[in-house]
């Protein structure tokens, strides 16, 4: 029945099994084809080791029992539905009882004089040792236990009222000692396995559902580790390969250009780690294979002047560079931004404007349609050096004359077929690409998650560390701690200085109570709620008091936001909307109410916004929710360190995998079963090397076919755009 042709249809566990009640309990547990259940690993496994004498039983131990079985009753619970059978053994020296939930049919399993071996925890049910719901050793009624076999671990699966652990157990076995050689085709080449000491794939099975050692499962867990890492390395490795493929236009810069006259201009020294990134993009942007790197770093490290330097580059280049924002907000902040910095040699249209300056433009949803289509028309001319925009630059309507650089903020909102949209503006050639983001990243998440890109880090900040001073002001334990909180913050205003107050909402949301936990819900403060309140308190009196959230008007915030970085008022009490945006160095206290509702990358990013090395900034965490709540940990973690890459690690270690990876990085859902890209970072080191040496070799694996099969089962594509894209 061996075919030839792609693909042919895997091996369904429905042909294979006989007994369709078998068929049906496995599906339900998510199992359909002879993969899945070879793959469907045991949640743990028990080792039992010798038996212990029923008489020597002590509570509270786990043990193996051999026994036979004196009687068995079973009868319906009362509060609970289902079943418990009761089983009375014996070893001839003692007895003891063995209750089992929703087994039934052990009753016609278990007959009387039948010897069994079970393992559980003994314990006391009122004043008598029992065993509560062991696991029985026993494979088949009638037989007597095998010592040999329940000497070895015992693999304990995930079963359900339709099938039991043993039944699994069995039925795995019998599946494995069938399995058609090509079903058991290796997705690791032998070499790569040798090299690293892992397992072969039937081998490692065996060690999986037939272990003969205590080491066996674990020796198994580290190959399909490898295994998941090596598949994912491949893949990026082969997408790279594909991308370098197609040709770009090299934009080598000019000597006495626009980059030269910006660096000349700029009143301060670049940071050690912003000359290494330039450099490394510099030499990018000059060769003809496309330029895709991530440049990641805290706020405030200074990638903004990163990202404008190499537009710059391409402008000189006499190409067009384009910077893509996720929001209108972040778009219109980073044309302000990149306007402030080119100062005079920016060609804003203004009266006194620089005519042979760079020209720059803003493109979103809501320039109006008068300008949108004039900026269009400019673009296509070429009459715009740098344009900034959001989506609205992906749509077809947007031409650009000549597109040399895309740098893509906060890559993480984007998918894959969004950049892949933007390439196919360059005309003929593939535009270079730098992706932003100022969430630091762990080294081994951006390897995977990045893995197809260059990464150019921001490690240090300009102007050195920050300094400030951060604390968690658990209101809820401590209730008079708020008045020393504003206290502090009255000093600090009286003294000249401006604070932020940030709230997680814009309206208030009373306390309640958790449908779901039934646990209590602290009030959540809005932003105007907040500021009368504060407005309030004896601390604050005769200060300035104003408020800011996202449902203000651009302009109406831009001006808020302006006057207060002239000093014209004391606190702002706002939403996270002063996220980002202008600098305050006059403002170097914050509060951030009901801070456990925020995440560790926005308190950090939050608290950015306060201190600038040498200052005596501070900033408090407060909450409503008592220290015992979870996140307590999460507050004292920022508040205990201002390194942003120590809170990335910590941030993505409380995360699951599932969300790390996020999904539009792949184009393709990830189903990593087994490799923690955090906790297995140097599986993950070796694996990248290993596959990178074999996809230079073979770039298309095509003779790796078990490879290439296994990764395509492994990303579950639910894009269907990204096959044609990619
Ligand atoms: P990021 O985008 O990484 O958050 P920015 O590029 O916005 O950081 O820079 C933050 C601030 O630091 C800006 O005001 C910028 O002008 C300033 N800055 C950038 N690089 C330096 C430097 N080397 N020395 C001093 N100030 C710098
Ligand atoms: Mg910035």
């Amino acid at each position: 029945m061996s075919e030839t042709g792609p693909a042919p249809r895997p091996p369904q566990l429905a042909d294979l099994i006989t007994a369709k009640r078998d068929v049906r309990a496995l599906e339900k547990l998510g199992l359909y084809s002879l993969e899945d259940a070879l793959r469907y690993f045991p949640r743990r496994y028990i080792y039992p080791g010798q038996p212990t004498p029923i008489r020597d039983l002590e509570p509270e131990s786990t043990a193996v029992v051999l026994a036979w079985v004196v009687g068995v009753s079973s009868r319906h619970m009362r509060n609970r539905r289902g079943k418990l059978t009761t089983v009375t053994l014996s070893d001839g020296m003692g007895t003891i009882t063995a209750t089992f939930f929703n087994q039934p049919w052990l009753e016609a399993k278990l007959l009387p004089e039948q010897w069994v071996a079970l393992t559980g925890k003994a314990s006391l049910y009122r004043g008598q040792l029992q065993l509560s719901n062991p696991v029985l050793l026993n494979q088949a009624a009638g037989e007597a236990p095998d010592l040999d076999e329940i000497s070895h671990p015992i693999p304990i699966y995930r079963a359900s009222a339709q099938i039991s652990t043993q039944r699994i157990q069995r039925l795995i076995r019998v599946l494995l000692d069938s399995a058609p050689p090509e079903a058991l085709a290796d997705p690791l080449p032998a070499d790569v396995r040798l090299a690293h000491g892992l397992p072969d794939y039937r081998q490692a099975l065996e060690y999986v559902h037939r272990p003969m050692g205590e080491r066996e499962p674990e020796q198994a867990l580290e190959r399909f580790k490898f295994e998941e890492a090596f598949a994912l390395q491949a893949e990026l490795r082969t997408r790279r390969v594909r991308t370098e493929l197609e040709p770009a236009v090299a934009l080598p810069g000019e000597a006495g250009g626009q980059l030269r006259a910006f660096d000349e201009s700029l009143p301060f020294e670049l940071t050690a780690s912003q000359r290494r990134a330039g450099t490394e993009i510099s030499k990018d942007l000059a060769s003809t294979s496309p330029m895709n790197r991530l440049l990641h770093g805290d706020v405030g490290s200074g990638k903004t002047l990163v990202a404008l330097r190499a537009m710059l580059q391409a402008v000189d280049s006499g190409k067009q560079a384009a910077l893509l924002a996720p929001t209108e907000v972040l778009a219109g902040q980073h044309f302000r931004s990149l306007s402030a910095m080119l100062g005079p040699l920016a060609e804003d249209g203004s009266l006194f404007a620089n005519p042979s300056g760079v020209r720059l433009a803003l493109l979103t949803g809501s320039t109006p349609a008068k300008e949108r289509r004039k900026i269009a028309l400019d673009l296509v001319a070429g009459e715009i050096d740098i344009v900034v925009g959001t989506h609205a630059l992906l749509s077809d309507s947007t031409i650009f004359h000549d597109l040399g650089l895309v740098v893509v903020d906060e890559q993480h909102r984007f998918g894959v077929r969004q950049r892949e949209q933007l390439r196919a503006k360059g005309s003929g050639a593939v535009p270079h690409t730098l992706v932003m983001t100022a969430t630091p990243i762990p080294r081994t998440v951006a390897m995977t998650v990045f893995g197809d890109l260059d990464v150019s880090v921001l490690r240090e900040l300009p102007g050195g560390p920050r300094a400030i001073a951060s604390h968690v002001v658990s209101l809820a334990d401590h209730p008079h701690w708020a008045a020393r909180m504003w206290e502090v913050v009255g000093e600090r205003v009286a003294a000249g200085q401006q604070a932020f107050v940030v709230a997680s909402r814009i309206e208030t949301q009373e306390a309640l109570t958790d449908p779901e936990t039934g646990e209590p819900v602290p009030e959540a403060v809005g932003v105007a709620d907040l500021a009368e309140r504060i407005a309030a308190l004896p601390a604050l009196r005769g200060a300035r008091i104003e408020v800011l959230h996202g449902r203000l008007e651009q302009g109406e915030k831009d001006v808020i936001m302006s006057r207060f970085a002239h000093g014209e008022f004391d606190v702002l009490v706002a939403t996270t909307v002063i996220e980002v945006g202008v600098d305050v160095p006059n403002a170097r206290t914050m509060v951030i109410m009901d801070a456990d509702r925020f995440g560790i990358a926005q308190l950090h990013q939050l608290r950015g916004r306060v201190g600038r090395a040498g200052d005596d900034a501070v900033c408090f965490f407060a909450t409503n929710r008592p220290e015992a709540h979870e996140s307590a940990e999460r507050l004292a973690t920022v508040a205990g360190t201002l390194d942003g890459f120590a809170l990335a690690d910590y941030d993505v270690e409380q995360r699951r995998e599932g969300d790390v990876l996020g999904r539009s990085q792949w184009g393709a859902r990830t189903s990593l079963r087994y490799l923690s890209v955090i906790r297995d970072e140097p599986i993950v080191l070796a694996a990248r090397t290993a596959a990178h040496r074999l996809v230079d070799e073979d770039p298309e694996l095509d003779r790796h076919r078990a490879l290439r099969a296994y990764i395509d089962r492994l990303l579950v594509r639910d894009d269907s755009d990204w096959m044609e894209t990619s």
